[in-house]
């Protein structure tokens, strides 16, 4: 808690305004995930697109009173709000965060490397929480606005920091370290990831062990050829003061690894330290687990803790899921799947994340025990009530003996309570009727086995499931919104339920991140997305008379591309009584679709000039080919032609109306027909057409599973026809997916692959309309119920599109809705 006067000096800021004196607990930059808006201190940053200067109304308007800017801003409409000036916003919330870090003498972890970061943070806390209390970056937050509100956490009870570091450009760990301030260093790799911006692996190293400045002793991979290159570097130079303590099957590594080998689902690895033989038990199997695993037995060494204790504690392991899934519930819920920890930090992340769905929608928190945090116990619940009340809860479930002795007294009267001592007994007594169409947050600690919960709420479908990633929906966008100027606008087509991912749902997170409209094929669509809480500008393409009572009742943009649908349409707003209706008007320039010849503009723009019922909020085209080099003359003739349509328009219409051609290919391949705004499609989720040089992150995954395995001898045939005959002793799976699902028949006998623990494996005989088989004679251990991969990460959406003869879009929009579609974020 710091007073508003002593951030002051510490940031070297001068008072534009002063309200009434503030005590400050938490700092936000981000004025949607307001959580205690009085005890809040706001720092407008400049991130790549956004100016939090901005913001400041609406976390005004919030309730946050504390602000911190570099630049003027109007004060008249804060009234009784303190205002700090500084020079540098991001740099004020760094030094803040290292005045902070000063206060303590704990011992800090600072951890850095290109892999595993999250991971090895999550286990040492896993590892150590019985003996510290920790406190800890939330998430990944590790970069240079995560930091200073990761290190912002620490509390005086705390006797052990966890931090991570992630830098992707030179000079930025220099800053980190400072706010870090580590004293132990943890490096545990050093790859490719993030290297786009350094010249070579070793510079990235280089600038990786600046972290450890401060660190008494660094743990880090001695296999790993760069890190221990330049960690040893660093001792001659006595740069980097610290001591060493590698791991690795290298001679000169402290924590020596003889032989690392795999039983019963566990990895043991022979190890020699202090010339002591002994085995370490890894409760997983795959290499990267096996190595974060190293990586913190290192960290326990050095704590001081004995190979028995470290086996001990390893064997409780779990993996680290950071991810909140959102799943379709019983009686049109939502459920929001966190049923993996329950601190301070990761509620309010639930919280926000279930801000953003539904707005309409009633609020439910189901909620154990919390485990942390050093607090005393009614101040713990007092800050949780707090948080649920400014999320607008309206029913609370609290499970376990803890949270509803405490939680009781903070909540208000209008918050619904119902209180059970174990999840055993809500199981008992719910009814499941009283859940209806409410979006449900179920929250709690491990122990406390709320999958049980979830899987009491959650609809049961057949077990084939589109899983969609949507922070990939988001890291997207931002690869798009880099090549744009700042001014550019831009609207995401969400058409044909969003290519197939689900409409509201993706909706919300474009809606979160401010993309400026969105764009759909039929009015319907449009109404699906009002009903789900979308209040974006929404175009639709094709619209008909028949839908233009719903586009007006649900304040939908139509696109008008003849002049009959213009008549028609201008009568319907008439007929309604409304005035100045948004349009937007499509040009035909060498798609041949749909639009107005560019020769009828004037008349349109004549027309449109003498009436006072549509307003023209754009004019657009669309590319035929832009994703074809062989076929650029023609997409600068179509451009050619859109800027004569728009200059004819400009002619009648005065005011300003925006301009757009592109779509996604076009963004990339033809930067200079960006104009006003650009129409993002298919890169959104995750497809790049024609060219590589984005780093898109894939949004869906289509996994089914093994239903069945025969044995079949040579001779014997597969499916429909007969046309699968094995002519050697097989292992046939047959796989819960068919082209009911959109598994293409075309994907038949050998075309088609599926990716099965960890290979690919070839479709045999005809696809079925609800199964497949495939053949998984060459699979190791191969079992009834094991995942199966269609499309997704370990299988690119491109490879299947081209086996099936056709394109990402059709595989993408032709995934049945019977398919679940499961949400998740990191
Ligand atoms: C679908 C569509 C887009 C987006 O195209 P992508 O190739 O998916 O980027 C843009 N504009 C219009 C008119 C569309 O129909």
């Amino acid at each position: 808690m710091y007073k508003i006067e002593s951030i002051a000096q510490i940031v070297n800021g001068t008072f534009l305004q002063k309200g009434d004196n503030a005590v400050i607990e938490h700092l936000l930059y981000d004025s949607r995930t307001v959580s205690f808006p009085a005890a809040s201190l706001f720092f407008a940053l400049h991130t790549q697109r956004q100016d939090g200067h901005y913001f400041i109304a609406d976390a005004y308007r919030k309730g946050v009173r504390c602000f911190v800017v570099d630049r003027e801003i109007v004060l008249d409409e804060l009234p009784g709000a303190t205002v700090l000036r500084v020079a540098n916003t991001l740099q004020a919330l760094q030094q803040l965060a290292m005045h902070h870090r000063k206060q303590f003498s704990i011992p800090v972890i600072g951890i850095t490397g290109s892999n595993g970061k999250t991971v090895v943070k999550e286990w040492l806390y896993q590892l150590l929480q019985m003996d510290y209390k920790i406190a800890r970056s939330p998430k990944s937050y590790n970069s240079q606005i995560g930091v200073p509100l990761s290190v912002w956490q620490l509390q005086p009870e705390h006797t052990l920091a966890l931090f991570e570091a992630g830098i992707s450009h030179k000079g930025e760990m220099q800053t980190l370290a400072a706010i870090i301030q580590p004293t132990i260093g943890v490096l545990t790799n050093i790859g490719e990831a993030h290297s786009e911006n350094f010249d070579s692996l070793e510079q990235k190293a280089i600038e990786k062990v600046q972290l450890f400045q401060t660190a008494e002793v660094v743990v880090y991979p001695e296999d790993d050829s760069v890190a221990s290159l330049v960690l040893h570097q660093g001792e001659r130079s006595d740069l980097l003061p610290y001591k060493h303590f590698s791991w690795g099957n290298s001679p000169y590594a402290q924590l020596h690894v003889d032989a690392v080998s795999i039983q019963d689902g566990r990895a043991l690895v022979a190890a020699v330290y202090n010339k002591q033989s002994f085995q370490i038990i890894v409760p997983f199997i795959d290499d990267a687990s096996v190595q974060n695993a190293l990586t913190c037995s290192s960290v326990l060494l050095q704590l001081g803790y004995s190979v028995d204790v470290i086996n001990e504690r390893l064997q409780g392991l779990h993996a680290v899921d950071m991810r909140l899934q959102l799943k379709h519930g019983l009686n049109n819920s939502v459920i929001i799947n966190d049923s993996y920890s329950a601190d301070l930090t990761s509620l309010h992340i639930a919280l926000h994340f279930m801000s953003q769905q539904n707005v309409e929608q009633k609020r439910t928190v189901i909620l154990s025990d919390f485990v942390e945090s050093g607090l005393v116990e009614t101040r713990l619940y007092e800050i949780i009530a707090a948080a649920l009340v400014q999320h607008r809860v309206s029913r609370v479930i609290a499970i376990g003996e803890k949270i509803s002795r405490y939680i009781v007294a903070y909540l208000p009267d209008s918050i619904q309570l119902q209180c059970f001592l174990s999840t055993e007994e809500f199981l008992a007594q719910i009814k499941i009727s009283t859940f209806q169409q409410e979006v449900i947050l179920v929250k709690g600690a491990r122990r406390f086995l709320f999958e049980r919960v979830v899987q009491l709420l959650e609809v049961k479908v057949h077990q084939t499931r589109l899983e969609i990633n949507l922070n990939a929906i988001s890291h997207n966008l931002k690869q798009y919104q880099a090549l744009l100027k700042p001014s550019t606008k831009v609207m995401v087509m969400v058409k044909a339920f969003a290519y197939g991912s689900g409409s509201s749902e993706i909706a919300s997170v474009l809606q979160f991140n401010k993309v400026d409209y969105l764009g759909v094929a039929y009015a319907d669509e449009g109404v699906a997305l009002r009903k789900g809480g979308i209040s974006l500008p929404i175009m639709v393409m094709n619209a008909d008379e028949a839908s233009f009572y719903s586009i007006t009742e649900y304040n939908l943009q139509p696109v008008l591309y003849s002049f009959e649908i213009l008549e028609r349409f201008e009568q319907h707003v008439q007929n309604t009584g409304l005035q100045n209706y948004p349009v937007h008007l499509e040009v035909e320039t060498g798609m041949n679709r749909l639009g107005f010849a560019v020769s009828d503009i004037e008349a349109v723009g004549k027309h449109l000039r003498d009436q006072s019922l549509l307003a023209v909020e754009s004019l657009f085209s669309h590319l035929a080919a832009s994703e074809d080099p062989a076929q650029d003359a023609y997409t600068q003739q179509q451009a050619g032609l859109y800027q004569q349509a728009a200059a004819a328009l400009e002619k009648y219409i005065t005011y300003p109306f925006l301009k757009h051609i592109s779509n996604s290919a076009a963004i990339v391949r033809h930067p200079q027909l960006q104009w006003d705004m650009v129409r993002l499609g298919i890169g959104v989720y995750g497809v790049e057409i024609a060219t590589e040089k984005l780093d898109l992150q894939p949004v869906a995954t289509l996994r089914t599973t093994i239903a069945q395995l025969k044995h079949l001898i040579p001779g014997e045939s597969v499916s429909y026809n007969r046309r699968g005959v094995v002519t050697a002793p097989s292992l046939i799976a047959t796989v819960r997916i068919g082209y009911a699902d959109g598994y293409s028949r075309r994907l038949g006998y050998g075309t088609g692959k599926m990716w099965v623990n960890g290979q690919l494996v070839p479709v045999i005989g005809t696809v079925c309309m609800d199964m497949t088989m495939i053949n998984v004679t060459h699979l190791p251990h191969v079992k009834v119920g094991d995942e199966v991969v269609v499309f997704g990460n370990e299988l690119p959406i491109e490879q299947l599109a081209g086996w099936a003869g056709t394109i990402p879009y059709e595989i993408m929009t032709g995934i049945s809705q019977r398919v679940k579609r499961v949400y998740f974020q990191e």
